[in-house]
């Protein structure tokens, strides 16, 4: 799950790590307000507006309503800050990582301006290689660290965190000292990467990037930026970061599925997938490109495909409107095949079928399953194998 930068920075001041002052605002009204607080609280009239959607590259994307407005602006003054709040609140922001349908800006942060002297990066996250959190720092601040990698992945410094006893302090002032930094502010450098390794572990974070972190013309280390998501998986541990989801940034497809605990990614491609295990369905969404068409989702309906499931993966993916064709690919093991071709007819019946299906069927009482799909009187067509099936689907399809 993620949440927005203005969340993330609540969460990060509560863990003593230092951010700028600011507000969230929903409204041209509250930026106004906020603002005039924020100038009387640290007496500089610097501000800077910042749009909150889940997705970076916010600086240097721009408004569709507004092509020469980015997502992120520094400007003096209340009145400037409300006239920009303005136009933002309700504008769709284009960044390379919303896509190019882009995402309404809902709410806003206004935040004090910082003196920024140096623009650097750390985060912590996962390595999945070494099973271990892993704080990364670089020197290349405020750019896609991606791009880091490609270009100059030597920039990338990183620490592995031994799980039996968390971040050593020799590991936080080897990243410190490897960002170039001495004396003072070295060492606030290295407060503030503990900080943020214990923060990223007590909130059961997936990752905690803070792009950029700045040192300020007075040699403080602050989190100018932060990007934070969690844990699915933890996430029950921890009922008040739950409460920090944002419904309009999250798929209304995904958020559906979860609702029938069915593990559903939309893609972008035209044939709907309905598949029980995640291994399978990883296995069919191959096979559809081998045949040269694109899945239009990743759907996991799990081990027990009862009726009600199969129907609510049904509606699922019948309601994505690019969809050119079905295909069900289910091993009936414990739940057997004609039970699952008993909820297939069903939920056609409840949910009518505007494209092609095909149904391929195996395992336990497959041959009873198919019969009941083949003496139908709805349009299914089954497969003899994954390829088979496949192999249909992608032709019909076209
Ligand atoms: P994104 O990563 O989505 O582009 P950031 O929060 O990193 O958004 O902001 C982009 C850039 O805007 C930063 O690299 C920084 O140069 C500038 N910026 C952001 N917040 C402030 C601030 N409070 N004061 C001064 N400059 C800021
Ligand atoms: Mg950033």
């Amino acid at each position: 799950m993620k949440i927005h930068e203005y969340q993330g920075k609540q969460l990060l001041a509560a863990e003593g790590i230092p951010v700028p002052q600011s507000t969230v605002a929903f409204s041209a009204d509250e930026a106004h307000a906020a603002a005039v607080d924020l100038i009387a609280k640290t007496g500089s009239e610097v501000l800077v507006v910042k749009s909150q959607i889940h997705a970076g590259g916010r600086g240097k994307g721009r408004f569709k309503e507004h092509p020469d407005l980015g997502g992120v602006k520094v400007v003096k003054g209340a009145d400037a800050v409300k006239d920009l709040a303005g136009k933002m609140l309700g504008s769709t922001l284009v960044t390379i990582q919303t896509g190019p349908e882009g995402k309404e800006v809902r709410r806003l942060l206004i935040e004090q301006g910082m003196d920024i002297k140096t623009e650097l990066y750390v985060a912590a996250t996962l390595d999945r290689v070494t099973g271990r959190t892993t704080i990364m720092a670089s020197t290349e601040g405020g750019m896609e660290i991606e791009e880091v990698a490609e270009s100059n992945p030597e920039k990338i410094l990183k620490v592995s965190i031994d799980p039996a006893v968390g971040l050593l302090p020799f590991q936080a002032r080897q990243l410190a000292y490897g960002l170039g930094l001495t004396g003072k502010v070295a060492r606030k450098m290295a407060t503030f990467i503990g900080k943020l390794a214990a923060a990223y572990q007590r909130l059961d974070c997936a990752m905690l990037e803070i792009n950029p972190l700045v040192i300020t013309g007075g040699g403080d280390v602050v989190a100018l930026d932060a990007k934070t998501s969690f844990d699915d998986n933890a996430l029950y541990r921890h009922p008040t970061i739950e409460e920090l989801r944002d419904p309009t940034e999250e798929d209304p497809a995904e958020l559906e599925a979860k609702k029938s605990d069915l593990s559903y990614v939309n893609l972008d491609g035209t044939i709907g997938c309905m598949v029980n295990g995640a291994g399978l369905a990883m296995a069919t969404m191959d096979i559809i490109k081998f045949f040269g068409a694109e899945p239009a989702n990743f759907l996991d309906v799990g081990g027990g495909a009862t009726v009600e499931r199969v129907t609510a993966a049904f509606k699922l993916i019948t309601a994505d409107p690019k969809l050119e064709g079905i295909l069900v690919n289910i091993f009936g093991d414990i739940m057997k095949c004609d039970v699952i071709a008993e909820g297939v007819l069903a939920a056609v019946r409840e949910v009518g079928l505007k494209v092609p299906l095909v149904v391929r069927l195996e395992g336990t009482n497959v041959e009873k399953g198919k019969a009941m799909l083949e003496s139908s009187d709805l349009k299914i067509i089954t497969g003899s194998s994954l390829r088979d099936a496949a192999q249909k689907i992608v032709e019909m399809a076209k």
